[in-house]
């Protein structure tokens, strides 16, 4: 999940084991968030929005699909 919960509250999380080497770029991609920019193309799905808006990520490994 990647974007904003609630009022003031981000978050940036559930990197399945890639958050390390990606927190550079996410970082910096929360930081446009805060900022008011508009989430980028390929990270938009990962709004934690999308539970509430119905629309789960579609993307998976193999035959396994990422579950929300
Ligand atoms: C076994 C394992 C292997 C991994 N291997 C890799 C890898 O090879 N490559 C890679 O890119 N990523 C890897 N990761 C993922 C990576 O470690 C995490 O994605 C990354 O550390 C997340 O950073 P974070 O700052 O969001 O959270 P964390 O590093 O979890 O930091 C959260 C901090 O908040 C503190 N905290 C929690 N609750 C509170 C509270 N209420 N009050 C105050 N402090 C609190 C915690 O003590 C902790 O210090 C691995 C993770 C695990 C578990």
């Amino acid at each position: 999940m990647i974007g904003q919960i609630t009022d003031r509250v981000w978050v940036d999380a559930g990197t399945s084991g890639h958050g390390f080497k990606l927190a550079p770029v996410l970082g910096d991609h929360v930081a446009g968030l805060l900022a008011g920019e508009q989430p980028a193309p390929g990270l938009a799905a990962f709004s934690p929005g999308r539970f509430t808006a119905g629309d789960p990520l579609t993307a998976g490994f193999g035959t396994a699909r990422i579950l929300g």
